[in-house]
């Protein structure tokens, strides 16, 4: 049995969920969006796991959405003689990009060769998610002589961050060129943009996606993931050119600094809501669940403080990729966010009332939820083609439940990631009046709307246009 719950769980496919029962089980208990990484995997490996979403979600009769993750420019030690060194506080250890030998206690190779270019002496050097410390020392044309400030395992292919950021990098590799024709050729519904520095490398991805998938005319929701010091300048401007955005806070607690996260996370999706858009907290959330059937008191109420941030979505990775307690795991965060959104105080209709409108289909939007909350209505109903009007009316808190009647699977889908609105599918195309009729057949028949209750519905006028809502009605159920 699912609570009812208006923030939507992301959970990353890996070894620990690729089986279709236990996927299907997942979905049952509450994952909306799966997350394909392609940081690890070959491209068949995505295709056949996309697949066995499809026909799980078909199975459970609940339409989830796929985000394909690109692995971007991760930046890291090559491989060691040894598989691995133990690294001591004040030895000397060398980056070497000429290096061609595998690794051993003195130093290793990089797969990143411009990293001698982009660090200089007194940089600090952080290695896998910051648990190991280089301070540089200098610089001697290919190679990096660094000395350890804290030491620890070091294995092999592990990443590498520079604090407060600055390598050049590109947000796009050759992999993620090859990976994008890949993730729309198995429709995925949204593709994640690792270490974007700013709007243009979404604007790139964009393009990329659109070449990809121009023979289908797909359009995947773009999502940036925000885990670089010098992408936090450039937040309103990436947020513009993309659909939402990731609080990806593995990698950006590292560029700057674990005491940052917090507050940035807040900023981060404020920003995002405002701009109408979506954003994903992500990682560690429920770290100790990995090994442990329960979380511990501080991921509960870090997945709770997520949800009265106000995010879309939490996300699982190594917990549902790698993970003992995959199905455990998406139940217990199931439970905090529908226990955190019942504790939510209702915010008062300033809210809407600060904000200017000037489209027709947007005033329409915030028109149904002003009214449905003063009138306390039992639904919002928004029969959509692109799913903008459910977005608009999802940026607003409204404890009021969103249903968003679409004709297209793939509006549908895109519309799981969206807090507090679930997508449906209904054919829309007829005149105005049999579709009303039959929307609210939809809602009887699951037990959404009974007897005397009141919902606010929009659609367009005529139907089945894009981006054309312009008509609200209230009605009360006979
Ligand atoms: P990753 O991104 O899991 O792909 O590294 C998320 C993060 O850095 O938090
Ligand atoms: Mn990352």
């Amino acid at each position: 049995m699912q609570v009812r719950r208006a923030t939507k769980i992301v959970a990353t496919l890996g070894p620990a969920s690729s089986e279709p029962e236990l996927l299907a089980q997942m979905i049952a208990t509450g994952v909306n969006v799966v997350r394909l990484n392609f940081s690890h995997g070959t491209a068949q490996d995505h295709i056949d796991r996309a697949t066995m979403v499809r026909a799980a979600a078909q199975r459970v009769g609940r339409e989830v959405a796929i985000m394909a993750d690109l692995q971007g420019p991760k930046i890291r030690v090559g491989k060691f003689a040894a598989g691995k060194v133990m690294l001591e506080a004040g030895q000397p250890f060398v980056l070497d990009a000429a290096r061609a030998e595998p690794g051993d206690l003195s130093g290793v190779g990089l797969d990143y060769k411009e990293l001698p270019r982009d660090v200089k002496s007194g940089d600090v050097l952080l290695l896998n998610d910051g648990l190991i410390v280089l301070t540089v020392d200098r610089v001697l044309g290919d190679a990096v002589y660094t000395t350890v400030t804290i030491g620890g395992e070091l294995s092999n292919n592990k990443g590498i961050n520079k604090q407060g950021g600055g390598l050049t990098a590109p947000a796009l590799t050759a992999k993620d060129m090859e990976d994008i024709k890949t993730a729309m050729g198995l429709g995925a519904d949204y593709v994640a943009v690792s270490f974007p520095k700013n709007a243009t490398d979404m604007e790139m991805a964009r393009q990329l996606c659109s070449v990809a998938a121009a023979g289908s005319g797909h359009r995947p929701g773009l999502i940036a993931k925000i885990e670089r010091a010098e992408a936090i300048p450039q937040l309103e401007a990436i947020l513009r050119v993309s659909d939402g955005i990731m609080v990806a806070r593995g990698d950006l607690a590292v560029e700057v600094g674990n005491a940052a996260v917090p507050a940035l996370q807040k900023k981060m999706i404020r920003m995002a809501r405002e701009m109408d858009k979506v954003v994903i907290t992500a990682t560690q959330m429920m770290e100790s669940m990995i090994t442990n059937p329960v979380p511990t008191r501080a991921e509960v109420s870090d997945v709770a403080n997520a949800v009265l941030d106000g995010t879309d979505a939490v996300m699982l990775s190594a917990e549902t990729a790698a993970g003992k307690y995959p199905l455990e795991t998406v139940r217990a965060m199931a439970e905090i966010c529908a226990a955190a959104e019942a504790a939510e105080e209702p915010r008062k209709d300033s809210d809407f009332m600060d904000r200017q409108f000037r489209r027709i289909d947007q005033a329409i939007a915030i028109g149904a939820l002003f009214t449905a909350h003063h009138l306390g209505a039992k639904a919002i109903v928004a029969m959509t083609e692109s799913g903008s009007t459910a977005l608009w009316m999802s940026r607003h808190r409204i404890h009021i439940p969103i249903y968003a009647l679409t004709p297209k699977v793939a509006t549908q889908r895109k519309m799981a990631l969206f807090r507090n609105v679930r997508p449906l599918l209904m054919d829309t195309s007829a005149d105005r009046d049999t579709a009303l009729e039959q929307a609210e057949n939809h809602l009887r028949m699951r037990n959404i709307v009974q007897s005397g209750d009141v919902y606010a519905i929009t659609c367009g006028e005529p139907m089945g246009q894009p981006g054309g809502s312009n008509m609200l009605k209230i009605c009360q159920v006979e």
